[in-house]
């Protein structure tokens, strides 16, 4: 993993020197805090909170990945324009590097909950790395919780299992959501009531931090809190490169789903007959949930 930091790094710092040049200023920028590198990327928002775009490329370098983010996806990109072949080669073999020995770690996990936390627990240990950048997400904002938040099948199990261990949640609004296209246009709906995590607190915080999923815990910005909160306002991701590997690996596990949050939760509760039993809430049955 210190290789694939390290080639990673290198590559940004040789990107940072080119930063000089006005074409290099006009594509993003770069920041490099100790051992690890952060990308901002001009990409829309909302592909931050989503787990996969899979546009087939047929040139893509990155096709060992069954489903890279859209972030990794944007940095491999971003890589190829801008690097020598070879250098982009000596990436490749990192980022595939890093991949196998992700995807070993979860695959020998077993799945479900138990998955989810382990992902959980290696994506805290890249992103602490990138600890340092100064982002300007704050306890209370909650722009980034009124998205359409993608999750894998692993933590949907973790998410359901902590409301039927007692977590409450607004299971009209989970329905309500769960009924969205994928990236449709209730999606679309700005700073919408209706659109608010189930897991989100009244004042403003996330209600499982701890077990929050993968895509919140990598999710932040540099641009001002307030532009996540405020119509039109551009809003800036950052990247920290070995957590969108490390998510694609597990996105990427063979026959592992993943769709919204509400969609995957709701899927999950409806197999979980204690939880019918006790709630008597008519669940939608998990074939007929689009998108799974
Ligand atoms: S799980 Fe928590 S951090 Fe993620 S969208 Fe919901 S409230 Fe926000």
């Amino acid at each position: 993993m210190e290789g694939v930091r390290h080639a990673l790094e290198n590559s940004c710092n040789e990107a940072r020197s080119r930063r000089r040049g006005v074409k290099y200023l006009t594509w993003c920028a770069i920041f490099v805090r100790r051992d690890t590198c952060a990308i901002r990327l001009p990409l829309k928002s909302d592909d931050s909170t989503m787990l996969e775009t899979a546009t087939p490329d047929p040139s893509n370098p990155i096709a060992f990945i069954s489903f890279p983010t859209p972030l990794l996806r944007a940095l491999v990109i971003h890589y190829r324009s801008t690097m020598s072949a070879s250098d982009f080669e000596n990436v490749l073999f990192n980022i595939r590097e890093f991949f196998d020995k992700s995807t070993a770690q979860l695959l020998a996990a077993q799945s479900g909950a138990g998955r989810a936390e382990l992902l959980h627990h290696m994506m805290d240990h890249e992103l602490k790395a990138s600890a340092s950048m100064e982002v300007s997400c704050r306890k209370g904002c909650g722009g980034c919780c009124h998205y359409e938040v993608e999750v894998t099948q692993d933590e949907s199990e973790l998410l359901a299992e902590i409301i039927t261990n007692g977590f409450s949640v607004d299971l009209k609004r989970l329905e309500t959501q769960a009924t969205y296209e994928r990236q449709g246009p209730e999606w679309a709906k700005f700073w919408s009531a209706e659109n608010r995590c189930v897991f989100l607190s009244a004042e403003g915080s996330c209600g499982i931090y701890e077990d929050r999923p993968s895509i919140c815990r990598k999710h932040s910005v540099i641009t001002p809190a307030s532009s996540c909160t405020t119509l039109g306002e551009q809003v800036t991701p950052v990247q920290v490169p070995l957590a969108e590997i490390l998510l694609s690996a597990a996105l990427s596990i063979p026959g592992a789903k993943h769709a919204s949050l509400s969609k995957m939760v709701l899927a999950t509760l409806n197999k979980t007959s204690e939880h019918t039993s006790k709630t008597q809430t008519p669940f939608l049955e998990a074939n007929e949930i689009s998108g799974l």
